[in-house]
């Protein structure tokens, strides 16, 4: 156990305090293994010399959680409090992915999170290139916002900066798509990570996977955080993952067995839908992928 890790950076008026937890919030069951985490709003004892304690946790409006990694899984809390998901993708190097996309997007309607797409590279192809505008018409078309972005050209960076003044939200998406060049176009300059959390409740059994949480000049707070994959969609049965994907929820309740998982069960109503194309190919594949995954217990 390093010495600083028992130590958590939080922000406390304008300063940023470096403090420790309370050994209680360690004890009791619910607590043991994640007291605390990137977000939490939490109420400290300062000693009037820059230094104090963190007291108590105030309760989370949100979360994203993902298994741990390792034997005898738990719920790890990624970032409490959220209030929104950019979900990062590049329309060229590398290619846009969109069962990625639709398997992050699922995991923000788990966690009720509001989730925004950024097609980053838009300078890498052609202006008559029809990729991006396909992709972009996709996901608006079930009702997400897309915003068409290049950290060359300039384009979506004042959008992307007014969506995340005074929100708290997450980046996801993979390395190389550019999260880091948005978010330094975003404000230049940024490069203080605020919010590593500790990770004392961890001894040592995972390598360090924090998450930190930058702050920006407009009041808003962005946290970049490692290990998307399987993002929000810890522990989520078979018969659940329907009703993450926003255009299969409404079909769901019109199948004839309840217990449908839209495979090959006759008088399925996502399979009629997406045998006369209400339903996309895509999204269904998608679909699959994600619904496989969970019937071998492996999100
Ligand atoms: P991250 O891993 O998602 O943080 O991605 P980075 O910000 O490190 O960017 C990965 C690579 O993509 C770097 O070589 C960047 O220079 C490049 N890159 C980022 N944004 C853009 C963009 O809008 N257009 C182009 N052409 N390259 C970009
Ligand atoms: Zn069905």
């Amino acid at each position: 156990m390093r010495i600083d890790s028992k130590r958590c950076h939080v922000e406390v008026g304008d300063a940023v305090l470096l403090l420790s937890p309370q050994g209680r919030l360690f004890r009791g069951r619910k607590a043991a293994r994640n007291p605390i985490a990137v977000g939490d709003r939490v109420r400290v004892r300062l000693d009037g010399e820059g230094g104090g304690s963190i007291e108590e946790v105030l309760p989370r409006t949100s979360k994203l959680s993902r298994a741990s990694a390792g034997e005898g899984s738990f719920e790890q809390v990624l970032v409490a409090n959220l209030d929104q998901a950019l979900v990062v993708s590049a329309v060229a190097d590398p290619e846009l992915q969109p069962d990625l996309v639709d398997r992050i997007l699922a995991g923000c309607e788990r966690e009720g999170l509001r989730a925004v797409l950024v097609f980053n590279k838009v300078d890498l192809v052609p202006p008559d290139d029809p990729g991006p505008g396909h992709w972009r018409a996709f996901y608006e078309a079930l009702g997400y916002r897309v915003v068409p972005a290049s950290t060359v050209t300039g384009q979506g960076i004042d959008e992307l900066r007014d969506l995340l003044a005074d929100r708290l939200s997450v980046f996801c998406g993979l390395s190389g798509v550019g999260k880091s060049s948005l978010l330094n176009a975003i404000q230049p300059g940024l490069a203080l990570a605020v919010g590593s959390i500790s990770e004392r409740w961890r001894e040592g059994r995972h390598t360090t996977t924090h998450s930190s949480l930058l702050r920006l000049d407009n009041g808003g707070h962005v946290v970049d955080t490692p290990g998307i994959r399987n993002f929000g969609l810890w522990g989520v049965p078979p018969r659940d993952v329907g009703e993450l994907w926003v255009e299969l929820e409404p079909l769901i309740p019109q199948c004839r067995f309840a217990d449908c998982l839209h495979v090959r069960e006759p008088g399925c109503a996502v399979l009629a839908a997406v045998e006369d194309g209400r339903v996309t190919r895509q999204r269904y594949e998608s679909y699959l992928e994600v619904l496989a995954d969970a019937q071998k217990g492996r999100l």
